[in-house]
């Protein structure tokens, strides 16, 4: 977030911006369908809640969403590429320091090797400080004689299998808030305040466990501090690398929640809504004539949409129509998530038509959620396999069609945890029974996740 143009500073206004009560559009979603919402209309707290959050501060700012943006618009030409990481789903337990610092510091680690790799700059965003809630597929979960709720994510109510804990509760968007806004502070803290220097390459490499994928980084650091040390002697001036830019991007699945957070920016006067830098419509909501895209439609934030295997030419130009009907470069963000069997059959009449469209989308990789799978023993994983070939795939589409692979977004974490099966020190499903940690869907571990990013990073440097 550090940038000669201070985004901070030049937009400060927008903590006192005009309410965004009365802008027009911005309340249509109320009268569409809207799958996945909780219910707690009807709580005796939720007005007090609402009205609470559209009171509190925003989290992000205008000038840094407005950054972002352009920072797409480079991607969507091919000229940098995007690296989206986090959990699937945050809990409040693990919004500490060390947690964060392991995430934040994965994902430098990721970018160093993507940027090193590829000669071109990475945009990098957490799914982070927001990624509160879930999409799922049953409202109800069955163990034994009881059938309770499902969990929801931690914005909407608890892990615990008791009636309590399932209760759609809107109290915890208050702690989803704050919570949030402490992950974004420290996050802020270490991008910006020396941590994320790059001439720090090695200490990002600190404290996680020995594995393959962190000796070869080790060697790459090495390369990279051979080149600081060469610039240094040539006289260079080393502030473009004191700080990086780092965005939070959450699914915009409560909307209660994210329009109370929408603002109008005092400066362009256009409703931003400021709970993260980034949204996305999930793959279960994108529905075209539905409350998520028509919401997400009237804020100004650059904006996703997932794509799963099912999704059709026509649905995806009417995407386009709906969310960047101006065309705005670095506006839209297809993320696809196909599945490693069907992404080389299925993506590529949607790029083919994007592209013969003239549209500039940013064209993303999650090559996680296509390859969920379960074992006997009840896990849900993803082979670490199935994860890479879903990345050769996106790569052999765009290769053959002439279009831009702009970047990838992965489920994962700083922690050496088993959820993943495979990679090269292969986690197996004995690993399981101690280090399964998700409350949602498997992640990479550190080592997956740097893996992951060499394979990419080769592709990048052949392109
Ligand atoms: C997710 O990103 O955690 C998720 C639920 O993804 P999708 O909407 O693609 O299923
Ligand atoms: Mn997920």
């Amino acid at each position: 977030m550090a940038d000669q143009t201070n985004p901070h500073q030049a937009n400060f206004q927008t903590t006192t911006s005009p309410s965004a009560k009365d802008y027009p559009g911005l309340d249509e979603w109320r009268s569409l369908a809207a799958d996945q919402q909780p219910t707690w209309a009807e709580h005796a707290e939720f007005g007090r809640v609402i009205s609470e959050l559209e009171a509190v501060p925003p989290l992000v700012f205008a000038g840094e969403v407005d950054q972002m943006r352009q920072r797409l618009a480079a991607v969507a030409e091919g000229k940098a590429f995007f690296l989206t990481g986090g959990d699937c789903a945050e809990t409040f337990a693990d919004a500490t320091a060390d947690k964060i610092s392991g995430r934040v510091r994965t994902l430098l680690q990721m970018a160093v090797v993507l940027t090193y790799g590829a000669s071109m700059p990475v945009v990098k965003m957490g799914r982070m400080a927001g990624q509160f809630s879930k999409p799922r597929s049953s409202n109800m979960e069955t163990r034994g004689e009881t059938t309770l709720p499902t969990f929801r994510g931690e914005m909407v109510n608890g892990f615990d299998f008791t009636e309590s804990a399932r209760e759609h509760d809107p109290e915890r968007m208050l702690r989803g808030y704050h919570t949030s806004a402490s992950t974004l502070n420290l996050i802020r803290a270490f991008t910006t305040g020396g941590f994320a220097d790059l001439r720090l390459v090695h200490e990002w490499n600190k404290g996680f466990v020995s594995n393959p994928a962190n000796a070869r980084y080790e060697s790459l650091a090495r390369e990279i501090d051979r080149a600081i040390r060469f610039m240094d002697a040539c006289g260079s001036d080393f502030d473009a690398i004191r700080g990086t830019e780092f965005y939070a991007g959450h699914e915009a699945l409560l909307l209660d929640y994210e329009r109370a957070l929408t603002r109008i920016d005092s400066r362009t006067h256009l409703p931003y809504d400021t709970s993260g830098h980034f949204l996305w419509v999930g793959e279960r909501t994108r529905g075209l004539e539905d409350a998520h895209v028509n919401f997400l439609s009237k804020v100004h934030n650059p904006v996703g949409v997932k794509l799963g295997p099912t999704t059709s030419v026509e649905d995806t130009l009417r995407l386009i129509d709906k969310l960047d009907p101006e065309r705005t470069p670095g506006r839209l963000t297809f993320i696809t998530r196909m599945g490693a069997s069907k992404i080389r059959e299925n993506l590529p009449p949607l790029v083919e038509a994007v592209r013969d469209s003239g549209a500039k989308v940013v064209w993303v990789t999650d090559p996680m959620h296509g390859n969920t799978i379960s074992v006997p023993s009840g896990y849900k994983t993803r082979r670490f396999n199935d994860v890479v070939d879903e990345v050769r795939g996106f790569f052999e589409v765009h290769e053959d069609l002439g279009t831009i692979p702009g970047g990838i977004h992965v489920e994962m974490t700083g922690d050496d945890v088993a959820e993943c099966l495979g990679g090269s020190d292969a986690v197996d499903e004995s690993a399981f029974a101690d280090r399964y940690e998700t409350l949602c869907d498997p992640r990479l571990n550190h080592m997956q996740s740097l893996e992951v990013a060499f394979l990419v990073a080769e592709y990048l440097s052949k392109r």
